[in-house]
């Protein structure tokens, strides 16, 4: 797959295959969904992982509404990740997990 282009999701430019990020618009998983817990493909529209059946759908802190879950809110675009508590880790992760997918510190407060 190397070489070719693909359009990114958010801005339909051609950018390389393998981008984590869009070199054109900045936006985080440019080109595939992938469930946050057990990385399986999934698709927008999806209730639950087909996979490990994660929950998809969550409500956003910012709007409030159910959105598919993805980086960005549906509705009004907000991202959707979380900062580890673990002042010593804070990394920055998608919604839905229930532990730090670096540390493992617990994300529900
Ligand atoms: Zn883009
Ligand atoms: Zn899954
Ligand atoms: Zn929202
Ligand atoms: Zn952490």
């Amino acid at each position: 797959m190397a070489g070719y282009k693909h359009p990114c999701r958010y801005c339909n430019k051609l950018i390389p295959a393998d981008s984590n990020i869009c070199p054109i618009c900045g936006k985080n998983n440019p080109l595939s969904l992938r469930c946050p817990k057990c990385k399986a493909p999934i698709e927008i529209g999806w209730k639950a992982c087909s996979c490990c059946g994660q929950s998809l759908e969550i409500l956003c802190p910012k709007c409030g509404k159910a959105t598919f879950l993805d980086d960005y809110c549906q509705h009004c675009d907000a991202p959707l990740r979380i900062i580890c508590p673990n002042p010593k880790c804070k990394t920055e992760q998608p919604i839905g997990g229930t532990k730090c997918v670096k540390c493992n510190k617990s994300l529900n407060k």
